[in-house]
């Protein structure tokens, strides 16, 4: 255990709390004794002595039982010098000193001939005392059932207030036993862990300085870093960079989200960042990572606030008054990480709070081919595996969703019984990720007809994106997965940001290729072809209305004109325009086609024989290598 987990202050507070809450409880159980004690002692000073004799041992006269014929033989001799009644209870002495009990027999509803109706005149005639009594006349046994009994219903009524006091007690103390599970680690996590993120771990090196050794820093003046904003999509790394900052450091690491602040508990959430400073400072080096830090919220205007909105406005001030108390040699710093930085309080970044932004960003093709590398090194995969291919086809994933992938296919692989992940089943899942599920139902339902439809429809797409250099084809797949049928997989050359000319109407003839593959085989064609359809349109459109390719509309571009100044026959001749464009796309792919039928079709019995073709043999059929050929690399 570091020194972080031990916090003097917060278990005393939390022993104090829980004593409170005995003490409480044992107060009420006194107060309810002392009560009953002293209703019982006031009903006895109003009894007379004879019944006082009686109900003070009472035992000694239920000790000697005699039937009620004794009894009433007693009382007809003048035998009795006192009688107590309880009920049908009944205690009498005789002139002899001796001391008996008997039960009276009730002789039925209405019944006039009762000794006890009769004891009142009894007493007078044969000169006895008469006291009606109170006692328990009960065995000791009877008795130390019904005390404990008692005790049952005592601890019954108190229970609500029991629980009423833990659970306050609970809660107040929860923020502190929470903060037991967030020890402060120390990660073994370094910079090269990260790949990627160049600009961020740039950053976060000169905050790591200041943190090795910040004597040097504050002896000539420098301030030292208070806090660090990582901005970014999710699973880019941010925590990943927080851990490797303390790992560099040595330093501690504690971590939180932004929601662990807010608690239905008025004070506790300033409590629980007071706690979480108190903890960094005595564990420093130390960096406090709040993960979602926007959830933490943004303050409201102090006259509007009401209740939860009062809290939250006095947790994100606590959270600046902390962060400004921060000494040049405390070495500790916040880092927060958002992917919603419009959502932050103001005040949170100004100078000397999180004054350092920085932006984590999807990675690059060579940063994805690292990151794969990197995760399948960590699971059993086939040699020679075209990782640069995949990382290609992986655009637009984040690291954590590469992790996940590679995870994936090493789950696929031990489902099949493989004992290594090949490419194929990396291929799946990537699918997977990109089509949103697994290999869908539709499959069964698929006719023949279908298949080869879909598959001369997807060999049309490969086949015109790889003619006119639309990109890398790397991969054909006919298998549905999630709501596609089948899929093309058609990477840039490279993922520089701007788009040429030519490469966007290679892309239209691209897209338009699957419907015209399909008018070529079959001669006609399907609904399969509506989202290649409205992807085409929506480039058409942008073409000539917004990236000035067009004649209609020049160099103007539509989302900079008003739209009240765009009538009828403008939309109208920039219509025609996009869709002249898509006519011409049309044209040049089916010119591609034509030429190249036999590789279509080459292609499409391909896929009908393999559902997936991907790697040299794709590469092979798409530049019209001749059957034998093909062979070789099968
Ligand atoms: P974020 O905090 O941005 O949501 P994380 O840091 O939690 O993302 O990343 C989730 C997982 O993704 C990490 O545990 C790690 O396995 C992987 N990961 C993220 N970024 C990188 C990276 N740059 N290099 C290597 N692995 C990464």
């Amino acid at each position: 255990m570091d020194s972080a987990s031990k916090q003097p202050g917060t278990d005393v507070r939390i022993k104090l709390m829980k004593a409170a809450a005995v003490l409480m409880v044992c107060l009420s159980l006194l107060g309810l004794v002392l009560l009953q004690e002293r209703a019982s002692s006031e009903a006895q000073a109003r009894k007379n002595p004879t019944a006082q004799a009686f109900e003070k041992a009472p035992e000694t006269w239920l000790a000697n039982p005699k039937e009620a014929s004794e009894f009433e033989r007693a009382v007809s001799a003048k035998e009795v010098t006192a009688v107590a009644v309880d009920g049908i209870h009944v205690l009498y002495t005789t002139r002899q000193g001796g001391h008996f009990s008997t039960r009276l027999i009730d002789c039925g509803l209405g019944c006039k001939n009762d000794l006890a109706s009769h004891l009142g005149s009894l007493s007078v005639t044969n000169g006895f005392a008469l006291t009606s009594i109170d006692i328990d006349a009960r065995t000791a046994s009877q008795k130390a059932t019904q005390a404990l009994d008692k005790v049952a219903g005592v601890l019954a009524s108190l229970l609500p207030i029991g629980l009423i006091i833990g659970a306050f007690v609970y809660f107040q103390t929860r923020g502190s036993m929470g903060n037991r599970t967030k020890l402060a680690e120390k990660p073994d996590t370094q910079f090269k862990d990260v790949i990627g993120a160049e600009e961020a771990k740039k950053a976060l090196r000169r905050v790591a300085a200041f943190m090795k050794d910040p004597e040097q820093y504050a002896a000539v003046g420098a301030r030292a870093p208070r806090g660090v904003l990582l901005e970014g999509p999710p699973g880019t790394g941010k925590t990943l960079l927080a851990k490797a900052l303390a790992g560099e450091c040595r330093a501690s690491f504690i971590s939180v989200d932004g929601s662990y602040f807010s608690s239905m508990f008025y004070g506790a959430g300033i409590s629980k960042v007071k706690e979480l400073f108190t903890r960094a400072r005595a564990a420093a080096p130390c960096i406090i990572f709040i993960d979602e830090i926007d959830g933490i919220g943004k303050r409201s205007s102090g006259k509007d606030a009401h209740g939860g909105e009062q809290e939250q406005n006095r947790i994100i001030n606590r959270l600046l008054v902390e962060m400004d108390g921060f000494s040049a040699l405390e070495n500790v710093v916040v880092i927060g990480a958002t992917n919603h930085i419009e959502n932050l309080d103001e005040a949170m970044c100004r100078p000397g709070r999180f004054d350092l932004s920085v932006r984590t960003a999807l990675p690059t093709a060579p940063e994805r081919e690292a990151l794969f590398s990197l995760y399948l090194g960590n699971v059993k995969a086939d040699k020679g595996i075209d990782v640069a291919s995949i990382a290609r086809t992986a655009m637009g994933m984040s690291p954590a969703d590469i992790a996940n992938c590679v995870n994936r296919a090493a789950a696929y692989a031990a489902e099949a019984g493989e004992s290594s992940v090949s490419q194929e089943r990396v291929y799946q899942s990537l699918e997977t990720h990109q089509l949103g599920g697994e290999v869908s139902a539709t499959k069964s339902i698929i006719t023949p007809e279908t298949l080869r439809r879909i598959a001369f429809h997807e060999s049309g797409h490969a086949l015109v994106a790889h003619v006119l250099n639309a990109g890398i084809v790397e991969r054909v797949s006919i298998e549905p997965r999630g709501p596609a049928l089948g899929v093309t997989y058609v990477a840039r050359h490279n993922e520089e940001p701007l788009h040429g000319e030519q490469e966007l109407l290679s892309r239209l003839a691209m897209m338009l290729a699957g419907r015209e593959a399909e008018l070529i085989a079959f001669g006609n064609a399907s609904s399969g072809a509506a989202d290649d359809l409205k992807r085409a349109s929506e480039l058409a459109t942008s073409m000539i209305g917004s990236y000035g390719f067009g004649k209609t509309f020049g160099l103007l571009s539509m989302a900079g004109v008003p739209r009240e100044l765009i009538g009828p026959d403008v939309q109208k001749s920039l219509l025609d325009e996009a869709r002249q464009l898509l006519e011409n796309a049309q044209v040049e792919c089916r010119r591609v086609l034509e030429e190249k039928r036999d590789r279509l079709t080459s292609l499409a019995e391909l896929l009908l024989g393999q559902e997936t073709v991907s790697g040299v043999r794709l590469k092979r059929v798409l530049s019209g290598a001749g059957d034998e050929e093909l062979a070789l690399v099968a």
